[in-house]
């Protein structure tokens, strides 16, 4: 191979390309990945679930992140939708499923900064800090455009370039969006009590209201509300949205102070017909964006990471190249459930409560109550939300996994 010749080329930078960047370079893979590595802070935190903590660790970037994370180990459900069926508060906590922690708490930014860090230290990693403008295919490998108008060649282009993927629209793959008449008022608080480790869900008519643990008397805040509410809370001043947080909280950790970046994000959905064809792969937003429920969207985006190294490795024993039809259509296989399940469970969610009517909310209340009683189901919905039972990536299965 020439030195614009490698096996797998990855194009965008958030955690997403980041992580499969490392993840195939790990393996062996000569690879690049072309994207600035620039992470702005805009207050997002994700709650990376076990899964994406078993494949963070098996990547070797975990020990430098669980000092900036908090772990969930318990997490409360409330329902405020004065609804007729109101059922009372359930509380799930991770020792009943023999965890120490659901999952983990940390600001998106830094996820990104870690992320990056460890890819520099990567020999078998060529970083370009440089757009990607166009992908064809010539000759059975993947040729890409970079904005300086150099190209380079691979087996296999991984596209991580986020929800408006410009190689996802060039290769012509169709993406279905959505949205919904609701916006996420986000925050990073300080309160005067402690969280003691539990993240708090609050169903309001107008969606769900949740505080997750940061380190020390911190936490996120991710409030779905109506865009008009959205708007008049996104002009209030730190110190008067601090005191509407505090009560719509029912004052549960106190006095609360705003301690970072806020931002309004409008909700929206995007699901894609396919995940790839012969020499493309999409990863992360690029397939698949959900609204801000349910901590579903990066965890989801790492699973299809440690998908598709599983796909390649797998393809590549089998004497296939990693951009090739078989790769592809195994990848595909391992996506497409959980996407879709995933997809249709924090819609119908976040719909049964938009609804106000009566058999939703009984559907709703029935399930809450259902969870808080049956200790089979629970555990079973618990073991389900941190990773699926069927075709866990193998990344996500053990650390130590090869
Ligand atoms: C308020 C909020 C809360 C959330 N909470 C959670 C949570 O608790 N748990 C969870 O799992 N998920 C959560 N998510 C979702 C999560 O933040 C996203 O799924 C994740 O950040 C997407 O990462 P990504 O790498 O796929 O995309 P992005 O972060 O969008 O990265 C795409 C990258 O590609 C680059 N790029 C784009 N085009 C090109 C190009 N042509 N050439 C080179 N580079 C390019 C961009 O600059 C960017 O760096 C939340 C989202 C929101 C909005």
């Amino acid at each position: 191979m020439n030195e614009k010749s490698y096996n797998i080329a990855i194009v965008g930078a958030g955690a997403a390309g980041l992580s499969a960047a490392i993840a195939f370079a790990r393996d062996g893979f000569s690879t690049v990945l072309v994207g600035s590595l620039d992470s702005r802070r805009d207050g997002r935190t994700v709650a990376l679930l076990n899964g994406s903590v078993r494949f963070l660790e098996a990547l070797g970037v975990w020990p430098s992140l669980v000092m900036e994370a908090a772990p969930l180990e318990t997490m409360r459900i409330i329902d405020d939708t004065g609804s007729l069926f109101r059922p009372p508060p359930v509380a799930f906590s991770s020792r009943e499923i023999d965890l120490d922690a659901f999952g983990w708490n940390i600001e998106n930014a830094t996820l990104v900064e870690k992320l990056a860090e460890a890819a520099r230290s990567y020999e078998r990693l060529t970083i370009l800090p440089q757009q990607a403008s166009d992908f064809r295919v010539k000759a059975d490998r993947a040729v890409l455009t970079l904005a300086d108008g150099s190209e380079i060649e691979a087996d296999l282009v991984v596209a991580a370039d986020g929800r408006n993927s410009r190689l996802r629209q060039i290769a012509g793959i169709e993406a279905q969006t959505w949205s919904y008449p609701q916006t996420a008022v986000t925050a990073i608080l300080a309160h005067d009590r402690e969280h003691r480790e539990a993240s708090t869900e609050f169903h309001t008519r107008h969606g769900p209201f949740t505080l997750v643990p940061l380190p020390g008397k911190r936490s996120s805040l991710v409030w779905v509300t109506s865009p008009k509410q959205a708007k008049r809370l996104g002009k209030l001043d730190d110190a008067a949205l601090a005191l509407e947080i505090e009560r719509q909280a029912q004052s549960l950790l106190g006095a609360m102070r705003i301690d970072g970046p806020r931002g309004l994000v409008p909700m929206s959905g995007l699901s894609v017909t396919r995940f790839g064809e012969p020499r493309l792969a999409l990863v992360g937003e690029a397939a698949h964006v959900f609204p801000p429920i349910g901590a579903q969207g990066l965890n989801l985006g790492f699973r299809d990471v440690a998908s598709l190294r599983d796909a390649v490795v797998d393809g590549f024993d089998d004497g296939h190249e990693a951009g090739s039809d078989e790769t592809l259509r195994q990848y595909q296989r391992s996506r497409d459930l959980d996407v879709r399940l995933r997809t249709a469970a924090v819609d119908g969610l976040n719909r049964t409560l938009l609804t106000g009517l009566l058999p939703a909310d009984l559907l709703r209340g029935a399930g809450l109550l259902a969870l808080s009683k049956v200790g089979f189901l629970r555990r079973a919905v618990m073991r389900e939300g941190v990773l699926p039972h069927m075709g866990a990536p193998r990344l996500m299965q053990d650390a130590r996994a090869a």
